[in-house]
């Protein structure tokens, strides 16, 4: 088999880490991998072929339209943003023509905000390759997710002569926050996978270490609620104001008080609470944007309606109304046995990795991919690869040890070839 030059990788993971894009916005990093996918000789399809619009969670429609102007600037042509059409993401086929089974593989594209570091020591900045967008930074590693993709993708067409069956390579927009993952599933491209792998770089482990099976993902859900009152003057008539910001305030004390589930872990979060226009008016409008987590869906289920009693219960007693948009969403999963197995023969036929165990209590939204690949039939798997980063995920000194690049390639292309070479697989 052909081996795909690792400077390669490293090459592409920079051209991303410099221009980051946050969730549904990423039109600058799909209208880059589209092109480079068919340069190679791979089908790509996007937009609405992959994305159902209908399940779309968590898009903000005025910041998807300022991206797409800035992607225009950036020189992408507006032939792929009209294939685009205003979604972002893309699915790059390789059918090998041969009989066989079908692959999925799935790589994040988005960025989080965040400040990235220009401390001398932080080695972007160090090697000239920091982000160029300020408040945005890939501090979770998907543009080395992005980077594998490709490498990915260059493999199966270097190798397309000695493989069999289809491979489809999803390139996911809006893992931040779990958007993104929900809108693919509900496409159908999915459904007829026979085996899908999904990966992330990090979690705190070492290079090399390699963590087949994590435990604990938790169901989470995203929530926005929006509080709506009476404006009114604060000293003349502040009993004719309906006071939003009281009524946030007060779901707010008692949300975070809520009553943790004996059953396993339970998370509440209120990351953000936005009231109020001035001083001396009685605030008429509050906004709050919280998640919950749970280790099973029925905890995660469980706080969804404790807080809307919060919010049901706040609103009444300011004479408020109240909404809730639900943002985001991601499952458990258990990874399937034989993929795990999968995955260990190649670690066991490297010196250089090891495969660990430890506790996650993170939440990814590949979960929902995972589950629908198995609800079909088809074998999943998400793993974890070590990086040796320097700092934890989403913070201003975030980096990924490069080698980890290539790791990652190694175990996607030498997992499809042991599964290719088993014996049982159809
Ligand atoms: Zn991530």
């Amino acid at each position: 088999m052909k081996s795909i030059d690792a400077q390669k990788l490293v090459e592409w993971r920079r051209t991303f880490h410099q221009f980051p894009e946050p969730g549904w916005e990423e039109f600058v990093t799909t209208g880059t991998l589209i092109p480079l996918l068919r340069e190679m000789g791979l089908e790509v399809k996007a937009g609405p072929a992959i994305i159902c619009r209908e399940s779309i969670l968590g898009r903000n429609v005025k910041q998807v339209e300022a991206a797409i102007a800035t992607a225009r600037q950036h020189g992408i042509s507006q032939d792929l943003l009209d294939e685009m059409d205003g979604l972002t993401g893309c699915m790059a086929i390789l059918d090998s023509g041969r009989p066989g089974p079908t692959f999925g593989f799935r790589f994040d594209i988005d960025c989080v905000y965040v400040q990235e570091s220009c401390e001398a020591s932080h080695l972007p900045h160090q090697q000239g390759f920091q982000s160029r967008r300020s408040g945005l930074m890939h501090a979770c590693g998907h543009d080395g997710h992005t980077a594998i993709g490709l490498g990915v993708a260059a493999w199966l067409i270097a190798n397309r002569d000695a493989l069999r069956g289809k491979f489809k390579l999803i390139f996911q927009p809006a893992e931040e926050g779990v958007r993104g993952a929900r809108p693919i599933c509900d496409s159908g491209v999915l459904d007829d996978v026979d085996y899908f792998m999904a990966l992330h770089l990090g979690c705190n482990l070492k290079k090399g270490q390699v963590l087949l099976d994590p435990q604990d993902f938790l169901c989470t859900t995203k929530l926005d609620i929006h509080f709506q009152g009476e404006p009114a003057h604060a000293g003349s008539d502040p009993e004719k104001g309906h006071n939003a910001l009281a009524g946030a305030c007060l779901a707010a004390s008692q949300i975070l008080a809520a009553p943790r589930h004996s059953a396993g872990m339970s998370r509440v979060n209120i990351g953000v609470l936005r009231a109020g226009e001035g001083r001396n008016v009685i605030p008429a409008s509050a906004e709050m944007q919280i998640e919950v987590r749970g280790q099973s869906a029925a905890i995660a289920e469980y706080l969804v309606d404790y807080v809307d009693r919060c919010v049901q219960g706040a609103a009444l007693i300011h004479q408020l109304s109240a909404s809730t948009v639900k943002t985001g969403e991601a499952v458990d999963f258990r990874n399937d046995r034989q993929m795990i197995d999968v995955l260990q023969q190649v670690i066991d036929r490297h010196p250089e990795l090891s495969s660990v165990s430890a506790s996650t209590a993170g939440s990814e939204d590949a979960s929902l991919m995972v589950r629908r690949v198995q609800e079909h039939g088809g074998k999943a798997i998400y793993f974890i690869v070590g990086a040796d980063q320097p700092a934890g995920h989403h913070k201003a000194k975030f980096d990924i040890a490069e080698e980890a690049l290539s790791i990652g390639l190694t175990l996607f292309s030498e997992g499809l070839q042991t599964i290719l070479a088993a014996p049982d697989q159809h």
